[in-house]
């Protein structure tokens, strides 16, 4: 069993803690790793380490951090296959959606190369007689990530691509549960071009993340995870001064109108559902059967839901993998469960579920919940498992109403053919990122990524133009050449004419 170390000053370090954390393999269900959990101490070396890359770092010139940035992009882009093995190995999830996520990270990068043209300022000739007034951005300084488990490549993908690109250094705290990804990205980096001690990941748990937060020399946090923990981070890093964004959990709502194709919705639902064994943030948890559209829509969705093959990841017949950790099975299951003692219908159900020769593995089958009230545990938990919940509502603004009472305002979508009913939708749900018969709407890279209400603390989004605005700070220089025959005239008071 390899033991998972730290990648700080451009080596691995298994630093001053003595902590260690199990990393399993959730097919078998067998710890396949060791990672070591670090301490303040790791920290502190660590920020410091960052902290001397980013003098020259921050003064290296825009060609230079775009050529690493381009030779960082061909190396990730030419490792898909690696980095999947990896995910799934540690995750769970297919290999193809493995590899999927990698895409989506690469395309964050591959805006981050763009950096020359995103941090060109304004300027304004002759703001008054003889004085014009320009713009720059420039970097912060150290920033830190905290990441969660169910995207290990992508979501660190979200957020050090732009910073480094910004010229400032990164200090990547990952999942203790599958923290292998971001050493071999780590690895990329420094085969890249990138400076030792511009890219830091130091693993742990919350012990890491109070010393992150605590550090008076990180100048940023950007965390993406559950609410009650980005709450936390939103609270602590900012009580220390830190610019942070902090994206929180989900319960992402899908309306089917009864005007909408049933079938393609019904398939679209099943993907959104159960895709990565419903461990994406913007995974569709509530469907929204609206009006005549309930039963036929429950008949086609229980079906398909049953027919998803389910398996190990790194087997090319599988569409859904395992679940993280058994713990996480277990709260699943005991969910589905006490939903079915609440008085929902179960259609489908995934608890018990057996793969033949992965008998120990963390897996819970496609479940379909019908009949949901907005007060049972099924709805108002965020369940993070491959569990479908089914609201009915009578009309549209009864849907409209269901999902803005709800705290989270990650991500929704509505499936209809009526365009008068779509734009109700978009300009009356309170909720970030909104799907027009696309049931996981997640931005392209050079959009910005966010929710509202409980699933995003902080005003900025992430990654795209937001991200670039998260890690820079803005000057305005006001200037003035005077002419030796005009140096006079200074006033006390603000100018009245120009
Ligand atoms: P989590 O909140 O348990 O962990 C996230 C990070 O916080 C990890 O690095 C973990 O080590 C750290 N952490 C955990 N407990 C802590 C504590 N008590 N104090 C300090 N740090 C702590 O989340 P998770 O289970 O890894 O990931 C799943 C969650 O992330 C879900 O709620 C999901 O909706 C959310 N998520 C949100 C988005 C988004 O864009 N909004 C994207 C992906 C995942």
């Amino acid at each position: 069993m390899s033991t998972i170390e730290h990648w700080i000053g451009g080596e691995f370090t298994a630093g001053a803690s003595t902590r260690r954390g199990p990393v399993f393999n959730p097919a078998t269900g067998e710890q396949q790793h060791e990672v070591v959990l670090g301490s303040a101490a790791d920290v502190d070396h660590a920020v410091a380490t960052a902290k001397a890359a980013f003098e020259e770092w921050s003064q290296a010139s825009l060609s230079k951090r775009t050529k690493v940035l381009f030779n960082f992009r061909e190396l990730v882009n030419g490792r898909v296959k690696e980095l999947a093995e990896l995910i799934s190995d540690e995750h769970g999830k297919v290999l193809s959606d493995a590899a999927g996520e990698v895409q989506r990270g690469l395309e964050v990068i591959e805006f981050a190369c763009g950096i020359p043209q995103l941090l060109k300022g304004d300027y304004s000739d002759q703001a008054s007689t003889g004085v014009d007034v320009f713009s720059f951005r420039e970097p912060l300084g150290v920033c830190a990530g905290i990441t969660p488990f169910n995207f290990p490549a992508m979501v660190p993908m979200w957020m050090y691509p732009v910073a480094i690109a910004c010229g400032n250094t990164f200090l990547l705290k990952p999942s203790e549960r599958d923290p292998s990804a971001s050493n071999y990205v780590a690895q990329l980096w420094r085969a890249a071009g990138l400076p030792d001690g511009v890219f830091t990941v130091v693993h742990g748990d919350k012990e890491v993340v109070d010393a992150i937060l605590r550090h008076p020399d990180i100048a940023a946090v950007s965390f993406v995870g559950s609410t009650p923990i980005a709450r936390y981070i939103h609270e602590r890093a900012g009580a220390t001064g830190k610019r942070v964004q902090a994206l929180g959990g989900a319960k992402n709502h899908a309306i089917v109108l009864p005007d909408a194709d049933l079938d393609f919705a019904a398939q679209h639902l099943t993907a959104a559902a159960f895709g990565s064994a419903g461990e994406r943030c913007m995974a569709i948890s509530a469907a929204v059967a609206v009006g005549g559209a309930g039963d036929a829509l429950m008949d086609l969705v229980s079906r398909k839901a049953a027919e998803v093959v389910v398996g190990p990841g790194r087997d090319p017949r599988s569409e859904m993998g395992p679940v993280v950790t058994a713990a996480a099975k277990e709260r699943i299951e005991s969910l589905i469960g006490t939903g079915e003692q609440q008085g929902a219908k179960l259609l489908v159900d995934g608890r018990g579920l057996r793969v033949a020769g992965h008998e120990n593995g963390f897996f819970v089958g496609p479940t379909v919940i019908d009949q949901v009230q907005p007060t049972m545990d099924v709805y108002t938990e965020e369940i993070f498992g491959p569990v479908l919940s089914v609201v009915r509502a009578d009309d549209v603004d009864t849907a409209i109403d269901l999902i803005n009472s709800n705290p989270y305002g990650n991500g929704t979508a509505i499936f209809t053919s009526s365009g008068e009913a779509a734009r109700r939708f978009q300009r009356g749900v309170q909720v970030g990122m909104i799907g027009i018969n696309v049931p996981i709407p997640v931005p392209m890279a050079y959009y910005s990524f966010g929710g509202w209400k409980d699933s995003l603390f902080g005003d900025r989004h992430i990654h795209g133009p937001e991200g670039v605005s998260f890690y820079t700070r803005g000057k305005v220089v006001t200037s003035r050449w005077p002419h030796v025959s005009h140096a006079s005239g200074a006033s006390l008071h603000f100018p009245t004419a120009s």
